[in-house]
């Protein structure tokens, strides 16, 4: 039980990574609040959390409000007193393009989704882990942004970029109140976000040391490793778990 007693936020949990990172922290004790849009799948997953003897409550929302952010945080407070920590998880590609034909739109979506959001949560996170007396940050980042520069992906990888940034500035800001914050960097996981193409698979697959995209539950592990009590000394910096993608050239 390596999150026995923890409350933990979720973001994106209404599939991929966060779904698994819920299922797991739940499992492992953790009590959680789902956050996603899809109230449909959150209501599902909840349902299944809470069949398998787990604990587990939802807010359907876009992280890229305010108020969304502030609901988690009450939802966490009124159903389980207290919050612990956050998976800040939830992200978008957005429409891939080269730097000269990326809209504003697209650019202003992409960093809302990715970086402005994991701001409005941390924002609404905070308060509550410092009247806890301590608690700990996850931000899903990416290998894109931080060590591989994909074509097509400069707004994702600049807000995935950004995201190291908030990170460390939280934990400095914080740290002598018991607050960690990390960043997580995933390498291609099989989730939605990868899609269903084969060829693309294959061409994602060629890029890790591994040969091979992560399951989900794998990226999970590592996100309940830096919530947990075992990572008590991690903080301002980025964990790889990306198949050996950031040192592969062959
Ligand atoms: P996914 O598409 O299955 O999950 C993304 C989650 O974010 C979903 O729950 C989705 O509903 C949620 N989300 C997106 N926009 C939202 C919004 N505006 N409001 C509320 N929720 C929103 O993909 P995933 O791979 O599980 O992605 C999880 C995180 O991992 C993302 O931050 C992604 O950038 C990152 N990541 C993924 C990969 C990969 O290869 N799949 C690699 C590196 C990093």
């Amino acid at each position: 039980m390596r999150l026995a007693d923890k409350v933990i936020i979720v973001t994106g949990a209404s599939s991929g990574i966060g779904a698994a990172a819920a299922r797991l922290f739940a499992a492992e004790g953790a009590a959680v609040v789902l956050g996603a849009r899809r109230a449909e799948r959150l209501e599902a997953l909840s349902t299944e959390i809470v069949a398998d003897g787990g604990r587990a409550v939802w807010v359907a929302g876009d992280v890229r409000e305010a108020d969304v952010a502030v609901a988690l945080v009450a939802r966490a407070e009124a159903a389980f007193g207290g919050l612990d920590g956050a998976f800040n998880n939830a992200g978008t590609v957005g429409e891939m393009a080269p730097v000269a034909d990326i809209t504003p739109g697209t650019w202003r979506e992409v960093q809302d989704t990715n970086l402005t959001a994991a701001f409005l949560n941390a924002r609404a996170q905070l308060p509550a882990l410092q009247a806890r007396g301590g608690g700990a940050l996850v931000f899903t980042s990416s290998f894109v942004g931080m060590t591989v520069g994909l074509p097509g992906m400069g707004a994702y990888a600049a807000a995935k970029a950004g995201l190291m940034g908030l990170a460390q500035v939280i934990a400095a800001e914080y740290g002598a109140e018991g607050i960690r914050a990390n960043c997580l960097m995933p390498g291609g996981t099989r989730t939605e976000m990868a899609g269903d193409d084969p060829e693309f698979h294959r061409f994602v697959e060629g890029l890790h040391a591994l040969k091979r995209m992560a399951a989900p539950e794998e990226i999970a592990e590592v996100a309940l490793f830096l919530l947990s009590d075992a990572a008590s000394f991690v903080t301002g910096g980025g964990l790889f778990a990306d198949g050996g993608n950031s040192i592969c050239k062959t």
